[in-house]
C-alpha cells in the first residue's frame, strides 16, 4: 500500500506545475519506514525514514525507498569514517606520496604530483578518492590541504635538478581559510622557489565565486606559482576556461586514455585539446598512461609535452621517489626507448 501511494505521489510530480503563469518542474523523493524490530519508537521511525529518504535522493531523486538495516549500517560506517578522519589529522596518519611526470622532449622527470595517502591504523592505506569528498564535507580538507602544501614543498626543496612539485587543491580551500597566505607560508618555510610549485585545480572550482577564484589565481600567478587544470575533459569542461584562467598547464583526464585504442574519438579529442593548449601557450599533460601502445599512439599523433601514468611509475613514498628524479635512471627502459624513437 505504501509503495502504491509513493508511486502515485511521485507520478503526480511528473508534469510541470503552473505558478503565476510560469511553468515550474518539481521532483519528489520519499523515504518509507515500516514499524518493526529496528523501528519501534516514533523517534526511531522518523530517523530511519530519513535514512530511506537520503537513499532515495542518492539514487537519482524522484523515487522512493523503504528503510532497511543496511542503510543504518552504512550510516554507522560513515560516522566511524568521519570520526577516524578527525583522529587521523591529529595523529599524523597522512602521508604524501609522489608520482613522477615525465617531460617527453627532455626524457626526464620534470614534476612530481603529490598525492595524499591515509594510513589507517586498522584498515591500511585508504584511497583519497574515498575520503577526500568526506574531508571536504566535514571542512577538514582545509587543514589537510595546508599540511600537504607544507609537506610537498619541503620534499621538493630537497630534490635535485629543479624538479617541481604539483599539489592538488580542493575548491573548499578557496572558500575557507587564507589559501594565499598558506601557500606563501609553505614556500617561505620550505625555502622553495615559487616557480617550482604547481597548484592543480579542477573545473568544479568555477561553479561558484568565479570572480574571487580568478583573483586568487592571478595572485598565485603574480607570485610565480604555476596553475594546472586537472582532469580536463570530465564534468563541465568548457574550453573557455583554458582562455579565462591564468593557466600554465592542462592535464587531460585518464578516461580518454582508457579507450584510446578502441575509440578513435578519444584520440581526436586529445589531439584537439593538445593543439588548442599549445596555441594558448599551455603545457599539455596526459594522465593515466599504462601501456607502451598508448604512449606510442600518443607520441605519433599528438605533440604532448608531459606524460604521467603507471607505465613510468605509480605514486611512491618520499624516499622511493628520489632515485626516479635522476636523469640517468629513467627506470622503465622500454618507455625510454619509445620516447627516444619519437624524438
Ligand atoms: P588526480 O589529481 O587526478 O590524481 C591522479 C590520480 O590518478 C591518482 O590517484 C594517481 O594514482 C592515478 N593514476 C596516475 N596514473 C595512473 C595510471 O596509469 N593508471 C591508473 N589507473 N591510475 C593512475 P589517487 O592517488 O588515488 O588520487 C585520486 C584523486 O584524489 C586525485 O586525482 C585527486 O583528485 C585527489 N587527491 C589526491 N591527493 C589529494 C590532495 O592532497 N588534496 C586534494 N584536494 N585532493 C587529492
Ligand atoms: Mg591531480
Ligand atoms: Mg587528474
Amino acid at each position: 500500500v505504501a509503495a502504491h501511494l509513493a508511486d502515485a505521489i511521485c507520478d503526480s510530480f511528473g508534469n510541470p506545475f503552473r505558478v503565476s503563469g510560469r511553468k515550474v518542474s518539481l521532483e519528489c523523493s520519499i523515504g518509507i519506514v515500516m514499524s518493526n524490530e529496528q523501528s519501534k519508537t516514533a523517534e526511531q521511525m522518523l530517523k530511519n525514514a530519513d535514512l530511506a529518504l537520503l537513499s532515495a535522493k542518492k539514487n537519482g531523486r524522484g523515487d522512493w525507498r523503504v528503510f532497511n538495516a543496511e542503510m543504518s549500517r552504512e550510516m554507522k560506517r560513515r560516522h566511524k569514517l568521519e570520526n577516524d578522519l578527525r583522529v587521523a589529522l591529529a595523529g599524523n596518519q597522512f602521508e604524501a606520496h609522489f608520482q613522477p611526470i615525465v617531460n617527453v622532449k627532455e626524457g626526464r622527470v620534470s614534476v612530481c604530483e603529490a598525492l595524499l595517502r591515509w594510513k589507517h591504523p586498522t584498515n591500511g592505506y585508504i584511497s583519497p578518492a574515498s575520503f577526500v569528498p568526506i574531508a571536504e564535507e566535514l571542512g577538514l580538507i582545509t587543514d589537510i590541504g595546508s599540511w600537504m602544501l607544507f609537506e610537498a614543498c619541503t620534499a621538493c626543496a630537497s630534490w635535485p635538478g629543479g624538479t617541481r612539485v604539483a599539489v592538488n587543491l580542493s575548491p573548499i580551500q578557496f572558500k575557507h581559510g587564507d589559501l594565499a597566505q598558506t601557500v606563501k607560508d609553505a614556500l617561505a618555510h620550505s625555502g622553495l622557489e615559487a616557480d617550482r610549485l604547481e597548484l592543480e585545480i579542477t573545473e568544479s572550482l568555477m561553479l561558484e565565486n568565479v570572480g574571487q577564484t580568478i583573483e586568487l589565481l592571478n595572485q598565485f600567478n603574480r607570485m610565480g606559482v604555476r596553475i594546472s587544470l586537472d582532469d580536463f575533459g570530465t564534468g563541465y569542461s568548457s574550453l573557455s576556461y583554458m582562455n579565462e584562467l591564468p593557466l600554465d598547464k592542462v592535464k587531460i583526464d585518464r578516461s580518454f586514455i582508457l579507450d584510446l585504442q578502441a575509440n578513435s574519438n578519444s584520440l581526436t579529442l586529445v589531439q584537439a585539446v593538445t593543439a588548442l593548449g599549445q596555441k594558448l601557450g599551455l603545457t599539455v599533460v596526459v594522465e593515466g598512461i599504462e601501456t607502451k601502445e598508448q604512449l606510442e599512439l600518443l607520441l605519433l599523433n599528438t605533440p604532448i609535452d608531459e606524460i604521467q601514468g603507471y607505465l613510468f611509475s605509480k605514486p611512491v613514498n618520499g624516499e622511493a621517489v628520489r632515485p626516479l628524479l635522476d636523469k640517468r635512471q629513467i627506470g622503465n627502459k622500454s618507455m625510454l626507448a619509445t620516447l627516444n624513437s619519437s624524438r
